[in-house]
């Protein structure tokens, strides 16, 4: 049984979303009620710090898919209907439930995919914060008139009246490492551009998933706009995808996943975020001290699972003898790796299961037997991956040409920065790179040399602020977020051309 024990709080605010059994298993939400489902079929959702149960979810069946799909199409042209200020309202008050709920969200989010406190709760807080500038924002946005007399060959007479629209239904599918974020930041700007939302949570992070699906629902986003659908991607993603109902996506996930079903809804807005491998290049004249701190946190925090999460390091031999020195000075004090409940742990935990870290182990031994060194960690118990450095590492190895989403830390040696630009720009990824320098001057002309989203300069990668452009190219993407940049992507432009009477 959820027992919820905040002052002031409704004790059944998250009761009707489980069966309150031991583990329990979590409803979808078709719109209006949460139900079991009727195949009967569950997926369950183990937590990577003991492998116990957290609770199991439902397997929704392609009937219960078009009964949400039916449900979400019907209700959304009386929301975009609703005035801006009440959709408005509507988020802010989502927003303070999830303050309220701070803790609570945390601990089960630490459970079920094993993040430090630290890292739940910033995720928490982040989202609510997040969620109130969206709602700011869209009140902020404007449309536009264009007359006709600016084109060549036209006189006044014409006028378009440009105005912004829903999409209509967006699908919203989100990834394990941030289930919370990264949900609430398709379903805020859609909702608030006038869409309904199916969300599809991840399998690892769906319980954290729905708990926000239940907020937006009790703040009052009215029947049928927003919707849960539950079961693991490989069974029910594709009728998902392929929906006529569906009217864009908005995915978050890997590489591969993006790449497997951007095809299945063709002639549909697409906004992808993906897989990166994130190099960061250190110039002569860098900071070390800073290099390395950057290089630890942004490598490290939360076991390597995220996607801006630094991969590789490109710089000259003697630099990287210099880098590697600094960084092993500098990891007892900033990376304990353990049970990410302890206080003690500091940015390793185990990573999402006992699977994904054979996988990973797979892929430090792959290197090593094609002549890379560990100069850290290599070691794997259960799901738990040692902090890991390697150098001597190839840009064919699989450890950096394909995503390692894990706590590894490769070094590439290279003769020249020239040959480090065209190693970042023959990777497949393209999400975020950084570049180490006391001259900015030289950061900022390296940086325009990068087939990348973003360039950060003395900085690791990261998407915060979440009000910053946000995109990756080449596999890593295509669309960008970022507070006003989602608002814009999840809607449309609608321009009605007034001809006026001569
Ligand atoms: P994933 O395996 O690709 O899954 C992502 C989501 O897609 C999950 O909800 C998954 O559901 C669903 N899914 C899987 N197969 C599907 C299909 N055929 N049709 C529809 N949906 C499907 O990724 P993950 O392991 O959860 O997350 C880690 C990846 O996300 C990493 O590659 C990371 O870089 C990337 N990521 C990118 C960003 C970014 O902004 N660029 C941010 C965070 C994470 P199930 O869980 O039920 O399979």
């Amino acid at each position: 049984m959820v027992t919820i024990s905040l002052p002031g709080m409704p004790a059944d605010f998250f009761e009707p979303i489980s069966d309150h059994k031991t583990p329990p298993t979590y409803l979808y939400f078709d719109g209006t009620s949460w139900k079991p489902g009727e195949s009967g079929k569950t997926v369950p959702v183990a937590s990577p710090i003991d492998g116990s149960v957290v609770g199991n979810l439902p397997v929704v069946t392609p009937k219960e898919i078009d009964a949400v799909m039916a449900a979400a199409t019907s209700s959304q042209p009386a929301w975009e209907a609703t005035p801006l200020y009440k959709r408005v309202s509507v988020m802010h008050l989502a927003a303070d439930w999830i303050r309220q709920f701070e803790e609570y969200l945390t601990n089960v989010m630490i459970r079920e995919i094993g993040k430090s406190a630290g890292e739940a709760k910033s995720e928490i807080v982040r989202t609510a914060d997040l969620i109130d500038y969206f709602a700011d924002e869209a009140e902020a946005l404007r449309g536009e008139t264009i007359d006709s007399d600016n084109f060549p060959g036209y006189e006044k007479g014409k006028i378009a009246i440009v105005e912004r629209v829903a999409h209509g239904v967006v699908l919203a599918i989100a990834p394990f490492n941030y289930p919370v974020n990264l949900s609430a930041s398709k379903i805020a700007p859609a909702l608030l551009m006038g869409n309904s939302v199916v969300v599809k949570p991840p399998t690892m992070g769906g319980i954290s998933g729905l708990h926000l699906v239940r907020i937006f629902e009790k703040a009052g986003v009215p029947k049928g706009v927003i919707t849960a659908v539950t079961g693991t991607g490989d069974v029910i993603g594709d009728y998902v995808v392929r929906h006529d109902a569906v009217s864009m996506v908005a995915f978050t996930g890997s590489s591969d996943t993006g790449l497997a079903i951007a095809g299945k809804a063709p002639m549909k807005p697409l906004l992808f975020e993906c897989g990166g491998n994130n190099p960061v290049v250190v110039m002569p004249d860098a900071d070390m001290g800073v290099t390395a701190h950057e290089i630890i946190k942004g490598g490290f925090a939360y076991s390597g699972q995220r996607c801006t999460g630094i991969k590789y390091v490109l710089t000259t031999k003697a630099i990287r003898e210099q880098l590697v020195e600094m960084m092993l000075k500098l990891m007892p004090e900033m990376v304990k790796a353990g049970d990410p409940r302890s206080p003690d742990t500091k940015l390793v935990g185990p990573v999402i299961s006992e699977s994904a870290a054979r996988h990973i182990e797979e892929v430090i031994e792959a290197s090593v037997k094609n002549g890379a060194t560990i100069v850290m960690g290599g070691k794997r118990t259960g799901a738990m991956i040692e902090p890991t450095i390697l150098t001597g590492v190839l840009p064919t190895m699989p450890v950096i040409a394909k995503e390692t989403f894990g706590p590894v830390v490769s070094f590439v040696d290279v003769n020249s920065f020239d040959e480090a630009v065209t190693i970042i720009n023959n990777s497949s990824y393209g999400l975020q790179a950084s570049v180490f320098t006391k001259d900015e001057g030289t950061g900022i002309v390296f940086a325009g040399k990068l087939h990348v989203g973003t360039v950060q300069i003395n900085g690791s990668p990261q998407r915060g602020p979440d009000h910053f452009p946000f995109l990756g190219v080449k596999h890593s993407g295509t669309g960008v977020q970022g507070v006003r940049y989602s608002l814009e992507a999840m809607s449309r432009i609608r321009p009605i051309v007034l001809n006026k009477p001569q």
